[in-house]
């Protein structure tokens, strides 16, 4: 049995022509499944029931099921707890912007990149996630919250760059025309620097965002918080993300965690400046989120608006990240496989 959700449209009309069906049911069923979320194949209506039988003979209809949900008193984030069809649990979260909503998904059962500052790593990585259950996320969280959602991070748990066919597959199918239709600019994939997927992902040219977790102005420091940076050097990483932008035309952003007394004084401002400069980028500086686990600390408000001021002062695009949902730890480096 497979879950249709996981097929684009073209690989559904590949499967209904073996019914013999026509190409247009494959748009019908697609919206059904990706439009209005149905459960279950009884409730396509104008598909008739002799197909709705065949379909439920290959093929099933995944749902997560909501194990919990938290919701931010400051913001009005929602952290939602989801229980895979296998037992496996993961999060997800919902963040309210001034006109627009944007959904942050994981894309693997824990991590096993070991990023210091993330909590999603602490338990390793269980497994990766498919592009069904990466969907139902989203269509999920939009079914319980009743809002819209226009746009989608793929930078919860996991590093979705190992996941990479299945990610492709999301992409697809997210944002297709007679599905949920998000804008692929509205959709943006965090990677921890895997330098040969990165140029693979160019090489499709979406027109999605890519975000790096950059965290370190240098190789050394960055090998004592990131372990992909003994494998991925620095020099190498800046040069797929060169070839990023020459391939999609899409600005590269970097997200750089501020942690007091170690990446945060003004030689990491300067080395920074130095390592992207020329590159059409753009810097988000996020004040370290706490997790237990670590003790890392974010610097004083005061420091790290100098050290914006100083990327500025070198002609680097920079904000500082305005984080949601930090007091339901659903922030940035804080998801986990379980609500503690
Ligand atoms: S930051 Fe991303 S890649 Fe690194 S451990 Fe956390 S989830 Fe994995």
């Amino acid at each position: 049995m497979i879950d249709i959700r996981g097929l684009t449209k073209e690989e559904l009309g590949e499967a209904l022509a073996i019914y013999g069906q026509k190409p247009y049911r494959a748009g019908q069923v697609f919206t059904w499944l990706h439009k209005r979320y149905v459960s279950s194949f009884d409730d396509m209506t104008d598909i008739s029931k002799d197909l709705r039988n065949r379909l439920k003979e290959d093929y099933y209809i995944y749902r997560l099921r909501e194990a919990d949900v938290q919701t931010s008193h400051k913001d009005g984030t929602k952290k939602f707890l989801f229980e895979l069809q296998d037992g496996n649990l993961i999060e997800s979260v919902f963040m309210k912007y001034r006109s627009w909503n944007t959904v942050c998904i994981s894309s693997q059962v824990g991590c096993d990149m070991g990023c210091r500052f993330c909590a999603s790593t602490v338990g390793g990585c269980v497994r990766g996630m498919t592009a069904g259950e990466m969907l139902d996320e989203v269509y999920t969280i939009e079914e319980k919250t009743k809002e819209r959602v226009s746009g989608v991070v793929v930078m919860g748990s996991g590093e979705p760059l190992l996941v990479y066919d299945e990610l492709i597959r999301f992409i697809k199918i997210i944002t297709d025309e007679s599905g949920k239709n998000i804008s692929a600019r509205n959709i943006t994939v965090s990677t921890c620097g895997l330098v040969p997927q990165i140029k693979r992902l160019a090489e499709e040219r979406l027109q999605i965002n890519l975000a790096i977790s950059l965290h370190a102005p240098d190789d050394e420091k960055r090998k004592k918080i990131m372990p992909v940076a003994k494998k991925y050097p620095l020099d190498e990483l800046i040069d797929a993300c060169r070839y990023y932008f020459e391939k999609t035309g899409r600005r590269v952003t970097f997200e750089y965690s501020l942690i007091s007394g170690i990446n945060d004084g003004k030689e990491d401002a300067a080395k920074l400046s130095r390592l992207i400069k020329g590159l059409n980028c753009h810097v988000n500086l996020i004040p370290v989120n706490p997790v237990r686990e670590n003790g890392f600390k974010p610097p004083d408000r005061r420091f790290a608006q100098a050290f914006k001021n100083a990327l500025e002062n070198f002609g680097i695009n920079v904000t500082i990240r305005r984080e949601l949902g930090g007091d339901i730890d659903g922030a940035c480096g804080q998801l986990r496989r379980k609500h503690v």
